[in-house]
């Protein structure tokens, strides 16, 4: 089977014009819609009739049409046939699990997953589903074989991990989900257009819209990328988990969001293309850096075979301060000082976003946890965005770091008790991240 390059494929696409011949989709502001024959009707709802067969809309929070368009949108920037949007990347992980899995069922997934995903399958999909998941080291493929079971009925990974930018190795994942029955769904949150994970084997793949592909941190909303056996089954209107959970999307978030998606694959290109010189410069300085762009990354070839090479190798990389009190200053300076980026969880935004895992996004953590997943505490994520100049950004970048000063090597100092009982802690103050 031909893989399409996602931009043609997105530019193939028909037209949809706007209701009176603009150049931009309408936005379809209703959440019911007529039928002209009342016969009509029961096909509709025994979901024998749809917008592609030959039916007509029913209801917003089945299909609308500003939606759908967008769902085609995405379907082809990832190669898949169909996909529909949702609310958040949140809702569309778990309608996905719950749609895949039963009561009883078994999900194998990377223990690396971000923190929302990792309590879903951790903690609330085993209490109020019967659902229990295993989580495996994504690198460890003989591990993961290992964690299957006759009711696995779901391999989870990230295409790129948090914040430690592992690769996973879509191809062999594949095989060994499809050699026990199981899907494989990959979280493509990371890297849209530089990975094209249903090109690798992928059976679902799962956008939070929020970060790169809308881009400018003003909406939260999510895709599922499939089979069109599978974006229907979400939409059954009796066991469909989309249709009865609901996590539906407005139609003017789609309408935006679907005007941001001409510019995704200039926008991932000046992310990677950033990311990539900040990286060498920081390695070149001596800096403890981490980006599957550098060939010193443990994963840089095999994510050179994975990726579409005209998008680079992501726009986000991490650099280790040695201690988390250098870390913080460093974060200050580079925020308060220079302007250079924002003190903010996230990605994907048009600045530059920066945190501190250990302390932050990966809180839910142990402190034996952080170690094996190897998140020093000194560690930062930077989301690196694309305003201003390269220049006038390493600047900044170089003088603040010369200013707080690092060790050329990562120093693991010890945590304080505050994160130790971080799970707890997350509970009460309802700390959750990307
Ligand atoms: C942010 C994020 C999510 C959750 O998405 P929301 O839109 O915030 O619900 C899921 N996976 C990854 C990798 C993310 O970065």
């Amino acid at each position: 089977m031909s893989f399409q390059h996602p931009l043609e494929s997105l530019a193939d696409l028909r037209h949809e014009f706007g209701e009176h011949g603009g150049v931009n989709l309408s936005i379809e502001a209703s959440s019911t819609f007529t039928v002209m024959h009342a016969s009509t009707l029961p096909a509709i709802f025994q979901g024998k009739r749809g917008p592609e067969k030959g039916g007509c809309y029913l209801y917003g929070r089945h299909y609308n049409p500003t939606v759908y368009v967008l769902g085609k949108q995405l379907a082809a920037l990832e190669g898949a046939e169909a996909a529909y949007c949702t609310s958040s990347g949140m809702s569309a992980i778990a309608s996905t699990v719950l749609q895949l899995a039963n009561s009883g069922d078994h999900v194998v997934a990377s223990d690396t997953v971000y923190g929302g995903t990792f309590a879903l399958l951790k903690d609330f999909l085993p209490a109020k589903t019967g659902i229990h998941t295993t989580f495996v080291d994504v690198t460890r493929l003989d591990e993961i074989e290992a964690a299957f079971t006759e009711r696995t009925k779901v391999l989870f990974v990230e295409t790129m991990s948090n914040p430690t930018l592992k690769i996973a190795d879509l191809p062999k994942l594949a095989d060994i989900a499809h050699r026990h029955e199981a899907r494989l769904v990959v979280d493509n949150t990371f890297c849209p257009l530089v990975v094209s994970p249903m090109a690798h084997g992928a059976d679902v793949v799962i956008h939070s819209l929020t970060k790169f592909i809308n881009g400018t941190s003003d909406i939260i909303a999510g895709a599922i990328c499939g089979s069109h056996e599978f974006v229907e089954s979400l939409m059954d209107l009796h066991l469909g988990s989309l249709m009865l959970l609901g996590p539906t999307m407005d139609p003017k978030v789609a309408s935006e969001i679907s005007l941001r998606l001409p510019h995704l694959g200039l926008r991932m290109q000046e992310h990677s293309r950033r990311a990539l010189v900040f990286s060498t410069r920081l390695q070149e300085m001596g800096v403890p850096v981490i980006y599957p762009g550098l060939p010193e990354h443990p994963h840089h070839h095999l994510l050179d075979a994975l990726r579409n090479p005209e998008f680079g190798y992501g726009g986000i990389f991490c650099l280790d301060m040695g201690s988390s009190r250098r870390a913080n200053s460093l974060l200050e300076k580079l925020q308060n000082h220079h302007h250079f980026g924002f003190m903010a969880v996230s990605l994907g935004y048009f600045d530059t976003l920066m945190t501190c895992p250990a302390k932050t996004t990966s809180s839910e953590l142990t402190d034996e946890e952080l170690r094996r997943s190897g998140i020093a505490p000194g560690l930062i994520r930077m989301s690196i965005g694309y305003t201003g100049t390269i220049e006038q950004r390493w600047n900044q970048l170089e003088e603040s770091i010369r200013e707080v000063g690092f060790h050329p090597e990562p120093i693991h100092e010890e945590h304080t008790p505050d994160v130790t009982h971080s799970r707890a802690h997350i509970r009460v103050a309802g700390k959750r991240a990307s």
